[in-house]
């Protein structure tokens, strides 16, 4: 049973993972957790200081590129399920160099499914594979995605990513393995890199640089609380109907101006700027190769079926991210 199985949760050092472990230990107590991530330039084992110690958690460092590895984590633990949150994550990156994401978001998600394949015949279990809006391509101002939207990926990241969500995808057509998928918008919370979006906001004004905003501004994304994914995955995991794919959005969209706009004038009412505010700080600089206008989510399916929606208001969250940021960055 899901509920006191043995769950291996790749890139668990990450944003979202970090997010998600402490979260998933709280709330299934009789679940153990076996954590394999390679650390890359994005994990950061400090994110989970707080579960460290925890009976139930386990960590590993690795690859998800690395079959006999995987393998002998399946024997050893006698693994019934996988979250696979490992990836690499970076748009940016992916523009400049797309190999390290056809390796990891594809070749190893293959990996998973292969070992998978291999232990699991009768006995019960769960793949989970966490994916992003991003494979849907680029919306229109209106119109919002949903489970039946056509693949456009426009990046070397999201083609790995519709990749790797085609595979899981064919686990379960061929083979029949019991796979759910679920694709999300742009998380917001503690502990993201700071290469991001919001990260990189609040450090740059706080530290007196120029904020760099893409192009003119107005590319769109849905914001979700990270907590709020991590509600939705635990739901996913244990109660989504195998084969299936799930959205999940916050109903937050807005331009990345917006946002800056929104976390300056944050950053203003807890530390004044000397300066007067750092909205002077925001710099227009070259637009991102290919930059997809707009991404929307609708939640509709997730809500109907699992009774999931996130609950945080976005003013409230983007409040606790700056306090998140300003202790890291401060202290
Ligand atoms: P992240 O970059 O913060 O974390 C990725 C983690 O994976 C890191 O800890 C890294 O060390 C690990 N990793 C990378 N390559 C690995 C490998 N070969 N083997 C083992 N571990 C490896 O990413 P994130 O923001 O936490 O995203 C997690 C997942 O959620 C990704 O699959 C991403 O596509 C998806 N997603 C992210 C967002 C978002 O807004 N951050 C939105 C939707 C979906």
């Amino acid at each position: 049973l899901l509920t006191n199985g043995r769950v291996l949760i790749t890139g668990g050092a990450g944003f979202i993972g970090s997010n998600f472990i402490p979260y998933f230990l709280e709330k299934n107590p009789n679940v153990k957790v076996v954590n394999l991530d390679k650390i890359t330039y994005a994990g950061n084992l400090n994110n989970l200081d707080e579960i460290n110690t925890h009976s139930n958690y386990t960590f590993i460092k690795g690859d998800i590129c690395d079959y006999p590895l995987i393998n002998k984590l399946f024997e050893d633990f006698n693994i019934n399920g996988v979250i696979n949150f490992a990836a690499e994550s970076h748009v940016d990156n992916s523009i400049d160099s797309p190999s390290p994401f056809i390796k990891t978001n594809i070749e190893g998600t293959f990996n998973l499914l292969e070992v998978a394949r291999k232990h699991w015949k009768e006995k019960e279990y769960r793949f989970h594979h966490i994916s992003t809006d991003e494979v849907y391509g680029s919306l229109p101002k209106e119109g919002y995605f949903t489970e039946h939207s056509n693949y456009q990926p426009n990046s070397p990241y999201s083609a790995s990513k519709a990749s790797s969500d085609f595979l899981v995808r064919s686990y379960h057509h061929t083979y029949g393995m019991n796979v759910v998928t679920s694709n999300c918008s742009n998380n917001y919370g503690p502990k993201q890199h700071d290469e991001k979006l919001i990260p990189t906001i609040i450090r740059s004004a706080i530290q007196g640089m120029s904020i760099p905003i893409y192009g003119n501004g107005k590319n769109i994304r849905d914001w979700l609380f990270v907590k709020d994914h991590c509600i939705g995955i635990d739901k996913i995991y244990m109660q989504g109907v195998p084969g299936e794919t799930y959205l999940l959005g916050g109903n937050n969209e807005y331009d990345n101006l917006t946002i800056a706009t929104k976390l300056c004038e944050i950053l203003d009412s807890k530390i004044p700027n000397v300066k007067g505010s750092y909205l002077n700080q925001i710099e227009f600089v070259q637009d991102r190769l290919g930059h997809d206008f707009r991404y929307a989510i609708d939640s509709s399916k997730i809500s109907n079926q699992l009774g999931w929606k996130a609950f945080e208001n976005f003013e409230s969250g983007l409040e606790k991210t700056v306090d998140w940021y300003l202790n890291k960055y401060q202290s």
